[in-house]
């Protein structure tokens, strides 16, 4: 099982980099969380489209899901119409995804004549080819979904998230904890995301075997915070780099 960052940018990216997009593999079963700003870019440069099984959103924030637009165009293509990649949405992401494009379109299958568009029930378990995801309602400004995604290892995904009890939870006994920490002041009052000192404190709660720091503002300088995610963590902790592979 191997992850690959294709975006690890907050609500904009850096230059040539990507908001929140990552890609799991496990077997043949390749599957893209979240698809933010730059994604598809990133992601045609480490797989084929045609490889791309599925898809699942954690939430409707722009910076990830907005690359879903151009990647619906690349699958109007001609080499690409037949591939119909199965793509999971929070409950009511149907709805908001065709409002979100309503300026220019009015297609109620804009997005469902090439994806096969489904939204997951967050009270279940999703199996997705030889991945099995299961969700968590976590501490943000919109609803968002924490996602333990487990095969031959088990990865947990924060998604976008304040400090809160549900997170530790899912993530307990992860191998890898990827874990946004876009709040680069600790000072501020960024309920809806975390440290990345409050990511050292649920990974060492949650007793997670690695941490990999995300989702991070281009304009600000984490070094101090990540000094204080390792303290609180009590190991090394790794911060996520764009088009790196992590083996589980
Ligand atoms: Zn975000
Ligand atoms: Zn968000």
């Amino acid at each position: 099982m191997q992850l690959i960052i294709l975006g690890c940018g907050a609500a904009y990216p850096r230059p040539g980099g990507a908001c929140s997009g990552y890609l799991v593999e496990e077997r043949g079963t390749k599957l893209l969380v979240d698809c933010g700003t730059g994604v598809l870019s990133n992601l045609q440069q480490v797989v084929a489209l045609k490889d791309v099984t599925h898809i699942v959103i954690s939430h409707l924030h722009a910076d990830h899901f907005l690359d879903l637009i151009p990647y619906r165009y690349a699958l109007s293509r001609p080499m690409h119409q037949t591939l119909h990649p199965r793509l999971y949405l929070p409950p009511g992401g149907a709805e908001g995804l065709l409002k979100a494009v309503s300026a220019f379109n009015t297609s109620l299958t804009f997005f469902s004549d090439l994806f096969q568009v489904e939204e997951y029930d967050p009270g279940a378990a999703l199996k997705v080819g030889d991945l099995t995801i299961e969700f968590t309602s976590v501490k943000h400004y919109i609803t968002s979904y924490a996602m333990a995604i487990s095969g031959s290892k088990r990865m947990v995904y924060s998604a976008d998230s304040g400090v809160c009890d549900e997170l530790a939870e899912i993530a307990q006994g992860a191998d890898i904890f990827l874990c946004e920490a876009s709040r680069c002041e600790a000072e501020d009052d960024d309920w809806g995301h975390l440290s990345a000192g409050d990511a050292g404190v649920l990974a060492r709660r949650a007793k997670v075997k690695r941490l990999i720091l995300t989702h991070f503002w281009p304009d600000c300088d984490y070094s101090q915070n990540i000094e204080q995610a390792k303290a609180a963590f009590g190991k090394a902790v790794e911060v996520a780099e764009e088009l790196r592979t992590y083996i589980l």
